[in-house]
């Protein structure tokens, strides 16, 4: 055994999981050495998820990064001889076409990121899994590289960690556990444990269902709750025996009744001879708090392990014996059967990156087996470069501002989110129902009174539309289509289109309570914002300028698009509700990866903001302002900011426009909000609801938006926001960024683009939303140089031009205007013509630019 070590390069806390196994093996294939790796039980895992894991993969999922992971995933186990493609169903019951229609949207997901899925008939599902009563469904979803890890997840793990070892670049000690991190100075030095301490540079928590103990050490939470899962066993069935194959038939999903299956083969298998059948609780949802896990010795079971109740999945079993009669017909096996336990998150998506308060803390947490070695590149890709292939903005620990990391929160949200692990299928838009009114903006009394119709956005209870400009669906009813789809519905008020019309023919007024709005001060505030930003913020940008402006990746990937106002002693910096706390993040660790002195302040809610838009904004504005000339065209230009009284309370404005109307975002301090508003709704202006800002007029205007549109994976070119020249000074990114321009072209261009048809084979005009694959009229995709599939990123029913609004990167050779090809949504495909390459608003009557 080896000497247990006083230091090392990197910790792995959780190595006996399918996470920690990845992480190592992936670390040490990007040249780390020196890594030491910890877990409280056994290596494998016996304790933890992995070592009862169903070890399902299927490919699809509803996002792209998943997909990647997955796929990625897949082709690991497949090269390593650890799985059996035996492909996946997914079936929707005869009585059930709202699922029918969901697998459609997932298959034409999985085309837009890459997967293969496709819909098959129900006799074909029965000739692929003969095991079910064909006349129940009526169609399903096939995923062909769909299947299961052989012999077992914890067993992979377990080899992993042998091969690592063998390279001597990886040692490990079991029953090991850390019982707390050693931190100087907000950065890591190690961890304690019962054997002794190990010094480190790098910790990474692959801790599993116990991530949130490690993450408690360092004084912060991740939003994570372990779930109860109920896994079955049925036998026995002997179907597949003499086959020495460890499963026979393809794996089944009946989400319509929350529940799965599978045969585990020949009976010499690891698990072999029986049904294995899982349910996903969908009534009452039981959690466990990390701090509730039993220990081993505890545990009748196992720590991750819990004892299964009948009352539980009665009803689901007897729905899976009517599609399934074989679970009827054999017998339960009650010693085998139990309750796994899993993570739910607050979002949907793992706690993946460094640790927002202590450097060299990383973490990969909540993690499916499925997803693990795609995780585990991600980790080491990331720890290494600084960079992954996929943007990770969705999965980045550093997108959860504190309040999602506060105990109620992540139990609610949890909560809500075990109950949509499989069903009911989430719409885009689908606002979540806990943890609501946890920021309000000054205006959220008003917003009631005038019947706001309230969704979420960073916390902040945001009105898509006001049910009091119900008159104006009068005014503009012809031009305001009734959606007739109730997806295509759902979540819509159609209201906020007629509100859209009023702020392009008259004015309107938008609470832009969400912007998270940070300061930079201190000594280096404009050296270090001059590094950080693409364009010239310093130098002879004169105080009181406001700049629209992006930050780079290392590769010159696009991570983030905000806006800065230069003051005499600091930066505002001004940006998006989604995006702003990884911002804040990643500003604070420049600073002290770059060493400059700076310190980086949350003001958020110190301040206000109401965007005053429309051709009439100008009169409106000048009616309560103090000084009324100086807001002439002439004295008040586009992206010059000045600062004036209205009723009485004092406002900074910036004229720009995030919807191509003229106007300005009214800056206030957020007590004085509510006057602010007062004194614009008494002059008569609209309240414009967040839909027309965010969706509809931000695509007329083409403008682009960060993590959907923009994207580390892009660049700045391809989004066409580069600037004329490039600034004399250093920033990061630069010399990526340089040799990008120097290019003949770019391999991709975003797009915008109209949809020219969008009436279904029902009759029925749709206006879609979320991602959809694009093809060319002979169904094939389009892909760039750079091999990446082009799908659409943002997509919304423009009620000015009358048109459903798409972006999307399109390879260099077909970004060509008049280009036509057709998007698929809920299985049907819908013809779309290039309307525009690169930044070409559809509506702009100010002829403004993006932000200059
Ligand atoms: C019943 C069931 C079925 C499932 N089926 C599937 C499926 O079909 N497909 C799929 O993709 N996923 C499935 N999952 C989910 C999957 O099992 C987990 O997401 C995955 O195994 C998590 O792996 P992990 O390495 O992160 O954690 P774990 O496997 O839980 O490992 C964590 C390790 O951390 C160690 N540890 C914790 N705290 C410390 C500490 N302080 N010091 C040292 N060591 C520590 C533990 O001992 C443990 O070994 C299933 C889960 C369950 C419960």
């Amino acid at each position: 055994m080896a000497k247990f070590p006083e230091r090392a390069r990197v910790v792995i806390v959780g190595q006996g999981g399918i996470v920690g196994a990845s992480v190592a093996h992936h670390l040490i294939e990007r040249g780390w050495d020196d890594i030491v790796g910890l877990d409280m039980s056994a290596i494998p895992t016996d304790v933890g998820s992995t070592s009862h894991a169903s070890d399902f993969c299927y490919a699809t999922a509803h996002d792209q990064l998943t997909c990647s992971t997955t796929m990625y995933s897949i082709d690991f186990f497949m090269k390593r001889g650890n799985y059996a493609k035996v492909g996946g169903l997914e079936v929707a019951r005869v009585d059930d076409d709202d699922r029918m229609e969901e697998l459609k949207r997932k298959v034409a997901l999985g085309k837009a990121f890459g997967t293969n899925a496709y819909m098959i008939s129900a006799k074909e599902a029965k000739e692929k899994f003969p095991l079910l009563e064909e006349d129940m469904i009526q169609g399903a979803l096939w995923d062909p590289d769909a299947g299961l890890v052989i012999p077992r997840s914890q067993t992979v793990a377990g080899d992993l960690v042998q091969e690592a070892e063998a390279t001597g670049k990886l040692t490990t000690f079991a029953n090991t556990e850390v019982t707390d991190l050693i931190i100087e100075d907000g950065r890591i030095k190690g961890v304690v444990t019962p054997k002794g301490n190990i010094m480190a540079d790098y910790v990474v928590v692959c801790a599993g269902l116990w991530g949130r103990t490690v993450a408690k050490m360092a004084g912060e939470d991740l939003p994570v709750m372990p779930v109860d899962h109920p896994l079955l066993w049925f036998g026995p069935y002997n179907e597949f025996d003499g086959t020495g194959e460890e499963i026979g038939y393809p794996l089944m999903r009946d989400q319509g009744n929350s529940a799965y299956m599978r045969d585990t083969g020949d009976s010499t298998t690891a698990e072999g001879g029986m049904i294995e059948w899982g349910y996903y609780e969908e009534k009452d949802p039981r959690m466990c708090h990390p701090r509730d896990l039993q220990s081993k010795e505890e545990a009748r079971l196992s720590p991750s392990q819990r004892d299964l109740e009948m009352d539980q999945i009665m009803e689901p079993l007897e729905r899976a014996m009517e599609l399934t009669p074989i679970l009827g017909e054999l017998g339960f096996d009650e010693r085998r059967s139990f309750n796994g336990l899993l993570q739910v998150t607050a979002d949907g998506g793992p706690s993946i990156g460094e640790s927002q308060k202590v450097r060299g803390l990383w973490y990969a947490v909540s993690v499916w087996v499925k997803d693990g070695p795609g995780t585990g590149k991600y980790i080491a890709d990331w720890m290494t470069d600084g960079r992954t292939e996929l943007d990770h903005s969705s999965i980045d620990v550093a997108r959860y501002y504190p309040f999602q990391q506060e105990e109620e929160y992540i139990e609610e949200r949890c909560y809500e989110t075990a109950f949509k692990i499989y069903n009911p299928a989430v719409h885009s838009r689908e606002p979540y129902t806990a943890s609501r009114h946890m920021r309000r903006s000054p205006f959220y009394e008003r917003e009631v009174e005038l019947g706001g119709h309230f969704i979420k956005a960073a916390g902040w209870e945001r009105a898509h539309g006001y049910a009091a400009n119900a008159h104006l669906l009068e005014k503009y009813a012809d031009r305001v289509p009734v959606r007739e789809n109730e997806w295509d519905n759902r979540h819509f008020w159609r209201v906020s289109n007629a509100e859209h019309l009023e702020i392009s023919e008259n004015v309107g007024m938008v609470n832009l309570s969400h912007f998270a709005i940070y300061d930079v001060v201190g000594p280096d505030h404009e050296a270090m914002m001059e590094y950080l930003c693409v364009a010239k913020v310093g130098g002879t940008i004169p105080v009181g300028k406001g700049v629209y402006t992006h930050f780079l990746d290392e590769d010159g990937g696009v991570r983030a698009d905000l806006t800065l106002i230069r003051m005499a002693d600091r930066y505002r910096v001004i940006d998006g509700g989604d995006t702003g706390n990884r911002d804040f993040v990643y500003m604070k660790r420049m600073a002290q990866d770059k060493g400059f002195d700076v310190t980086v302040e949350d003001r958020t809610t110190d301040f206000t903001c109401i965007g005053l838009w429309g051709p009439n904004a100008r009169v409106n504005l000048q009616a309560v302002a103090d000084e009324p000339d100086e807001l002439t065209d002439k004295n008040f230009p586009f992206a010059a900011i000045k600062t004036f009284t209205v009723n009485g309370v004092k406002v900074t404005a910036f004229r720009i426009s995030y919807v191509g109307e003229q106007g300005w975002e009214l800056h206030c301090k957020y007590e004085d909000g509510i006057a602010l508003w007062d004194a614009l709704y008494g002059q008569g202006v609209a309240p414009i609801g967040v839909e027309t800002y965010a969706n509809s007029r931000r695509l007329e205007k083409s403008l682009r938006l960060q993590n959907a549109d923009l994207l580390t994976n892009y660049n700045l070119m391809e989004a066409d926001l580069a600037r004329p020249k490039v600034k004399e000074a250093d920033f990061h990114g630069k010399a990526a960024y340089l040799a990008q321009r120097e290019r003949d072209h770019q391999p991709a261009m975003l797009c915008t683009l109209v949809m020219t048809d969008n009436v279904d084979s029902k009759g029925v005009a749709r206006y879609p939303v979320g991602n959809m694959p694009i093809m060319d009229k002979a169904g094939d995709f389009l892909v760039d140089s750079l091999g990446r599939r082009s799908f659409v990123t943002s997509v919304s029913y423009g009620p000015t031009i009358g048109k459903n609004i798409c972006l999307a990167y399109l390879p260099h050779d077909l970004a060509k205007k008049g280009n036509e090809f057709v998007v698929e949504y809920f299985g049907e495909t819908f013809s779309v013509e290039v309307a525009g390459v690169g930044y070409e608003p559809l509506y702009d009557p100010e002829n403004l630019k993006p932000r200059t």
